[in-house]
């Protein structure tokens, strides 16, 4: 008999999974998520909900009418410039899935979130990346990477996951009138700043905004993610999407959240209030390095183990390891409580 992995596509064997942070136990700051449970009348609709439970024998609506309406409303484009993934992760996929081929290339910046090299490489694509930066230099270098490389997509994140910085609104809008190809811009922690290019996509014909209800709407556990863009380029990621991707529940939930936008905006609001003073208390720590952050997250580096400082303390951040002989933690903004643990834990170790 054949050994399983000699029939696996070609080039499959060097093509990394991206790992997410594992499971375990303690006070859970690893993955960017919400601190906050649903606002109480989202959780009563759900429960009045379940009681019926209609139409769970059916398959969901595949075209995620209501929702995509929902969206749609809130940011002021029609459904058609609107499609749903099974989180922002699948339409990242799904793009890639339609626009690369074998021997393509995708521009990022370097760190970045992992899954769009992830998703680049399922397609036998690879990825050039120039170090993160968020100012009109930084875009420069960019656009320069990706067109020397004749990139098919570039994806910019801004706020850029794990560094927490968003890219200047001038050099946001300078990658999308300059790029010679599809622009993928991930707002998944877009709403702990405020600011979105939602509104101006209508420029831009070959860019495409990616949002998620993980993060500030704090559902990651429904697993949505929607784009918006184009009538055109949202056809064509269509192609990609798998039949009834959405199930029922998530799509009532996502609709739900979204007539509560104003909650999660003051609720994002004050993440952003939390993650301030977390910083303040950061900063008076000599052996670690916390970097300026517009999400809901910071990113830490040291020469020592931070992440086994917060394990010890019940703690559990993003450990991403060393390199060069710096440490980097990404660690999430919690409830005020977890905060505090957080900062006392890290302001009573003393290390040189
Ligand atoms: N984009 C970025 C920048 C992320 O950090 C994440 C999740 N960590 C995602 C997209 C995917 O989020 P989801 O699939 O939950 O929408």
């Amino acid at each position: 008999m054949k050994d399983i992995k000699s029939l696996a596509r070609r080039g499959f064997k060097n093509t990394e999974s991206y790992m997410p942070a594992p499971p375990g136990d303690g006070i859970k700051l690893d993955a960017n998520e919400s601190p906050w449970n649903l606002p109480e009348n989202i959780r009563r609709k759900l429960i009045r909900w379940i009681e019926d439970a209609e139409n769970l024998n059916r398959y969901p609506d595949t075209d995620n009418t209501v929702l995509r309406g929902s969206i749609a409303r809130h940011w002021g484009v029609s459904p058609s410039n609107v499609t749903c993934g099974v989180g922002s992760d699948q339409l990242i996929d799904m793009i890639c899935r339609v626009f690369l081929e074998p021997g393509d290339c995708i521009a990022t910046f370097k760190p970045t979130f992992g899954m769009y090299a992830a998703a680049a490489a399922l397609n036998h694509a690879r990825a050039v990346s120039v170090p993160a930066g968020y100012d009109m230099d930084a875009a420069r270098e960019l656009l320069r990477a990706a067109a020397d490389n004749d990139a098919k997509i570039m994806f910019l994140c801004s706020p850029n996951n794990p560094t927490g910085r968003a890219m200047s609104d001038d050099a946001t809008a300078h990658v999308l009138e300059n790029a010679e190809c599809v622009v993928v811009l991930d707002e998944a922690y877009a709403d702990f700043k405020g600011t979105s290019f939602v509104s101006r996509i209508s420029k831009y014909p070959n860019s495409i905004v990616i949002r998620t209800f993980s993060k500030a709407y704090g559902l990651a556990g429904i697993r949505v993610g929607c784009a918006i863009a184009s009538e055109e380029a949202i056809e064509l990621i269509n192609i990609a999407k798998p039949p009834f991707n959405i199930p029922t529940i998530s799509q009532l939930l996502a609709e739900w959240a979204m007539d509560e936008a104003g909650e999660f905006a003051s609720r994002a609001k004050s993440l952003a209030g939390a993650r301030d003073r977390l910083m303040k208390a950061l900063g008076s720590i000599d052996w670690l390095d916390a970097e300026p952050s517009d999400a809901n997250f910071v990113l830490l580096t040291s020469r020592f183990d931070i992440a086994s400082v917060l394990a010890s303390g019940g703690i559990r951040a993003r450990d991403f390891g060393i390199q060069d002989g710096i440490r980097r933690v990404r660690l999430t903004v919690g409830t005020d409580e977890e905060n505090k643990k957080v900062g006392d834990l890290l302001c009573a170790v003393r290390l040189k």
